[in-house]
Order: C-alpha cells, then structure tokens, then sequence
C-alpha cells in the first residue's frame, strides 16, 4: 500500500506551480536516485555540507554557498551571519541581539510574509519608502542611506516581478549604498528562476549573500535552498547552523577555525540547528541543480506553453470564461494562463471553482495568484504527462455546470 494510501490523503494534480502548501514539485527520477543513494550511507556532514557548497559557488559564481531548509532559512541564516559574524559569543546570543548590531534596512516595497524570516534571527526592520504616491509608491536612494546608523547589520532587497519592483531602487544602487558604509546585501531570490542566468546575476551585480528556493523552479526537494555569498558570512552562516554537539580537539573544522585563531573555541548549537538539512536532501538539491543548469529551457518552456494552452481551448468557448490569455515572459518566471470568470454566468464566485476542482475526482490545485482579477492561473511546471487533458476535462465540466 502507497504511503498516501496508508493515510488516506489524496495526492493532486498540480497545476498551481511548486507551491510550498502543495508540497513543492514531483521530483525528477534522477533527484530520487540521488536521495536514495545518500541515504542509505552516513557521512560527515560538516563535510557533504562543504563540498556542496564549492558547487553551489560555482554554479553561482559566489565566493562559498551553503545548502539550507529553504529560501526562507537561508533568509534567517543570512540575518544571523550578518548580526553575529564570526563572534561565537554573539552566535551563542541570536535570536537575543540586545548590545548587538541588529538593524536591517528595508525598502516597503520589498516587504512580504518572507521578510519575517530575517527577524527571526533577532534582526529590527527599519523600514523606508512610501507605498502610494507617486504612481506605485517610490523609494529614493537617500532614504536608504539616511537609515543606516551605527546599529545596522544588513541591508535586504528582495527581488521581485512588477508591478511590485516599480519605483523601488534597484539593486545596483542599493549595492553601491552598502558599499559606501561596509555593509552586507541580503538578496531573497526565492523565486528568481526561471531565467536560470539569475544564479549568477544578483552576485555578479555584488550582493554579498543570496537566497533562492531549492523547491521551486531548481526542482529539488521541497524543503531545500540555496544560500550563496562571501566565504566569512557562509563560514558564519555554516557556524550556525552545523550540529555543534562536538569538542575542539576531533571537530573536523578545528583547523580552519581553532589552529587559525579565527575563533576562541568552538560556538554550541546555533539559531540555525532549528533548520537542519539532511544529506537526502543535500544530495537531491545538487542532483537537482545539476540537472536544472544541462535543462533545454527554450524546449521546457515551449513544452508547458503546449499544455496550458491546450487547456485553455478547450474552455474558451464557454459561456461562463470571459477570457483567456496567456503570458509568456521568460524574463518573468514561468508561462501562466489567466482564465477570467463571468461569475454572473458562472452563477457562483471563483473561489467556488477553486474549492470544487480541489475537492472533484481528480483532485486539482490551480494556482491563485490571479483572484483579484475574478481568475484562475495555471502553471505546467508541476504538470506530468497527460495531466493537462485531465485538468481540461475536469475544468470544462466544473464550469460548464451551473
Ligand atoms: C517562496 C519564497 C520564499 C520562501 O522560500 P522557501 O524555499 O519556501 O523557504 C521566500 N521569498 C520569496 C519571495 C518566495 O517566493
């Protein structure tokens, strides 16, 4: 008996995109072969940990990388390495930074339900910029370097697509600021991919740490990220976030840290114990990535644009779809369709329809982004073979009735 089976959940046809809430992607055959292999043999994990990391900076072009539970770990890591550094005591504080340097800067705009990740190190928000007027709220420049004061540890940019990227300052600019005043760049990346050129981008325009989401667009394991940057804030972000139930004389780092003098002692267990990644899902976020960079994007993309769009003829003639589009932006993520509802022909809201295609036979989650505009989304980067025909029956079916 499947292990669904065994606990009586239902599995759904995903046709919303890698949603956290959904359980991410269906992992590639060759991520699972390399999840299974790491798991059926232990190894130092300070050790897989370190090898990782020479990938992910290489892929990057960062100076280190470090794989973590997720974007939004990798966001609370970054506050914490930027707060603490390499002071084991400071470490040994977090998320208590009463004494410390614990400001972050942050543009309004770039504020989401992530940015909480940061204060979870113990980071202060110090917010700037006006949302509103003039035409989509603007942040000026000045703003930001009036904020930085003797107190802040980081500024935090988080990228995003317009509309919500218009009038904040671009992230040249913002680099160009913290140079000025020695401060770190913390870029939330999470879901900056596709295009698969933005690995390297936001480090090549000098932030100096990174964070994206394994599970999304990478394809890895669901609960996986990729934080990237210069080498002291990941050596302070692996600190961290290593099991630290050792001793100083057999810790395999002592070299690095103890004979160099870098550090006093070794630090205990840090804010980031409460994140840990295994070495499955180590081992399935390179094995993801791997396959993410040798990945024929034109082909993957023309493949999805085929599956939403054939979704969409066979609804564009009903009387309750006011209209169907599609948009395909590679520089903005991946292709979406927009079914927009006449929900006076529909005879119910859309939110109706997306309940009834969750709770039908096949179950199917479709994405939500577009509610404000009396829509549905549907996104193929989650879709297997032959789920498209089911989602275009099924969705016929649910809005053709009344
Ligand atoms: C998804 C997302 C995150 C969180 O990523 P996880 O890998 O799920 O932790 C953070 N920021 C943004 C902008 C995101 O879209």
């Amino acid at each position: 008996m499947g292990i669904y089976e065994l606990l009586g959940v239902r599995p759904v046809i995903n046709a919303a995109g890698p949603l956290t809430r959904l359980g991410g992607m269906p992992l590639h055959p060759d991520v699972l072969a390399a999840m299974r292999e790491a798991a059926q043999q232990c190894v130092p994990m300070e050790l897989l940990q370190e090898a990782a990391g020479r990938f992910l900076a290489e892929v990057t072009g960062a100076e280190a990388g470090y794989a973590t539970a997720g974007a939004a770990a990798g966001l609370a890591l970054a506050a914490a390495a930027c707060i603490a550094r390499l002071d084991p005591a400071a470490m040994d504080r977090l998320p208590d930074t009463s004494g410390l340097r614990n400001e972050i800067v942050i543009q309004r705009p770039h504020l989401n339900a992530y940015t909480r990740a940061l204060r979870l190190a113990g980071a202060r928000l110090v917010e700037v910029g006006y949302l509103g007027f003039p035409g989509q709220g603007i942040t000026w420049p000045w703003q930001i370097e009036a904020a930085i004061t003797e107190r802040t540890a980081a500024i935090a940019y988080a990228v995003q697509p317009e509309p919500r990227s218009v009038g904040a300052v671009p992230l040249d600019q913002v680099v160009a600021i913290a140079r000025r005043h020695a401060l770190p760049v913390i870029v939330d990346a999470a879901a900056a991919l596709p295009p698969v050129e933005n690995l390297r981008r936001f480090i090549a325009a000098g932030a100096d740490l990174v964070a994206f989401s394994g599970g999304k667009a990478i394809g890895g394991p669901q609960a996986t990220g990729i934080l990237v940057g210069r080498a002291e804030l990941i050596d302070s972000v692996a600190l961290q976030h290593q099991d630290m139930d050792i001793y100083p004389e057999t810790w395999a780092w002592r070299e690095r840290f103890l004979e160099t003098g870098r550090l006093p002692g070794p630090p205990h267990h840090g804010l980031g114990r409460a994140m840990k990644v295994g070495k499955e899902e180590i081992a399935g976020l390179i094995a993801a990535l791997r396959r993410f960079l040798a990945l024929d994007h034109a082909a993957e993309r023309r493949q999805q644009v085929a599956q939403i769009q054939s979704i969409l003829d066979a609804v564009a003639d009903l009387p309750a779809v006011r209209s169907t589009e599609l948009r395909d932006d590679p520089e903005g993520g991946w292709p979406v369709a927009i079914v927009r509802l006449d929900e006076r022909a529909l005879g119910r809201p859309v939110e109706r329809v997306v309940n009834e295609l969750l709770a039908g036979e096949p179950a199917i989650a479709v994405s939500q982004s577009y509610l404000h505009l009396r829509a549905i989304g549907l996104n193929a980067s989650t879709m297997q073979p032959g789920e498209a025909e089911r989602v275009a029956q099924r969705l016929r079916a649910v809005l053709g009735a009344s």
